[in-house]
C-alpha cells in the first residue's frame, strides 16, 4: 500500500467512526507519528495535505524538523527530560506528555525565556502500569491547580497510551476513563479543555467513538517501524 492509499483509508475510517459517534469529521485531528521515519516520508505526507506531526524524542526531532516543510506543526509525544525542555519549547507547537508539576514548571520557565506560551496536554497512565510514564489520576487532580496557575502554560487537555493490545475494543474502558477524568479536571480548573489525545493505529476508531480529538497514527500511515529503531 502506498502512503496515499494508507492516508485515504485512515481518513475514511476516521469519517466512519465520527459518523457512528454522531460527531463532525473535522472534530478529529490526525497526528502523523513520524518517529523513526526520515524527513522524506514527512514531506511526502505533507504533500498529501497532512500538517500535524508527532515525535517522541527531542534528539530525533532536532535533526529531522529543520529538513521538513516549515509550515508543519509538531507535537511532542514522548517522555520529556527536564534538560530537554528548552529545545522542546523551540521545536514543538504542543507538548502532549507532561506528567509532573516539576516538568510543567521547567517548561514554564523555558517558555518564559523564549517569550512564548506553551500549549500542553497532561499524560495519564490510565491503566496504572508500572512500566509507563504518565500521571495517576488522583495525583493529576491534586496538581492541576498549580499547573494551571503557571503563566506560560496552557492546559489543552489530556493524553494517554493505554496498554498494548491486539484487540481494539480492549482499549475502550481506558479511553472512557480518560474522558471522565477530563470532565473532573475541567471542574477543578473551572474551564473547558478542548483536547483528548488518544488512539493509535490499532484502536483509533474506538478512541474516536469515546471522544478523541487527536488520534496519533504511525504504523497505519507510514508502515512498520524497523524493530531496532522502535521507541
Ligand atoms: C509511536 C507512538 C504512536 C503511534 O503508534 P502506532 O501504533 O505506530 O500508530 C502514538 N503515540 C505515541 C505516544 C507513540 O509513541
Amino acid at each position: 500500500m502506498s502512503l496515499a492509499e494508507n492516508l485515504d483509508s485512515i481518513q475514511q475510517r476516521i469519517r466512519a467512526a465520527c459518523q457512528r459517534a454522531g460527531r463532525e469529521p473535522n472534530s478529529v485531528a490526525l497526528l502523523a507519528v513520524a518517529k523513526t521515519h526520515p524527513p522524506e516520508a514527512v514531506s511526502a505526507a505533507a504533500d498529501l495535505g497532512l500538517l500535524l506531526f508527532g515525535e517522541n524524542k527531542v534528539q530525533e526531532a532536532r535533526a529531522k524538523i529543520p529538513l521538513c516543510p516549515g509550515r508543519l506543526r509538531w507535537h511532542f509525544i514522548g517522555h520529556l527530560q527536564s534538560n530537554k525542555c528548552r529545545e522542546a519549547v523551540e521545536l514543538f507547537a504542543m507538548i502532549e506528555s507532561v506528567d509532573s508539576l516539576a516538568l510543567a514548571q521547567e517548561i514554564n520557565k523555558r517558555a518564559e525565556a523564549a517569550a512564548r506560551t506553551m500549549p500542553i496536554l497532561l499524560e495519564v497512565n490510565v491503566a496504572g502500569e508500572a512500566s509507563k510514564f504518565g500521571y495517576q489520576p488522583e495525583r493529576l487532580l491534586a496538581e492541576l491547580k498549580a499547573i494551571n496557575a503557571l503563566p506560560r502554560i496552557e492546559i489543552h487537555g489530556l493524553m494517554a497510551v493505554p496498554p498494548w493490545t491486539p484487540v481494539a475494543e480492549s482499549s475502550r474502558p481506558h479511553f472512557r476513563r480518560l474522558q471522565e477524568l477530563k470532565e473532573r479536571a475541567e471542574a477543578v480548573v473551572g474551564a473547558p479543555m478542548p483536547h483528548l489525545s488518544m488512539g493509535m493505529s490499532g484502536d483509533f476508531e474506538v478512541a474516536i467513538e469515546e471522544g478523541a480529538t487527536i488520534v496519533r497514527v504511525g504504523t497505519a500511515l507510514f508502515g512498520e517501524r524497523k524493530w531496532s529503531q522502535k521507541a
